[in-house]
């Protein structure tokens, strides 16, 4: 089954997100595609899919849409998936989760996942490779 979209506690999240990292709310957009999750650096905009799977929910999604958001504004420039954006969205999930190993690093992608296991086992972290072939959007 597939999970409901949360829209109350997405919000929730993003306002949480916003006001931790002090930066100004980004809008949320809810789209019916399922690779809809984006950052729109020049709208300040994140969308999210109406449908995700159980693997990579909307609120895994939100964090790291919103660590593309955190690593633009701390560099001032938009971030793919290099060191700006990988650190923005370890910051991000310490945040969240107060514990790197509940983020689905295997889900995200390869470099995204690489950089992640390499600083928890540093940081001394019981780490997990279980990869997911398809990593989504
Ligand atoms: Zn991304």
């Amino acid at each position: 089954m597939r999970p409901k979209l949360k829209l109350k506690a997405l919000c929730l999240q993003l306002f949480k997100l916003s006001s931790y990292f002090e930066l100004t709310r980004p809008d949320l957009r809810i789209v019916e595609t399922d690779t809809g999750a984006a950052y729109y650096p020049g709208e300040r905009k994140i969308t999210l899919p109406l449908y995700t799977g159980e693997k990579r929910s909307h609120e895994v999604r939100l964090l790291h849409e919103f660590a593309h958001y955190l690593a633009h504004s701390r560099t001032g420039k938009p971030q793919l998936h290099r060191l700006p954006f990988v650190e923005a969205l370890w910051d991000v999930v310490m945040f969240w989760y107060g514990d790197p190993t509940l983020y689905p690093w295997h889900t995200d992608f390869v470099k995204v996942e690489k950089y992640a296991l390499s600083r928890m086992k540093k940081e001394g972290y019981a780490v997990h490779t279980a990869r997911v072939d398809q990593v989504p959007r």
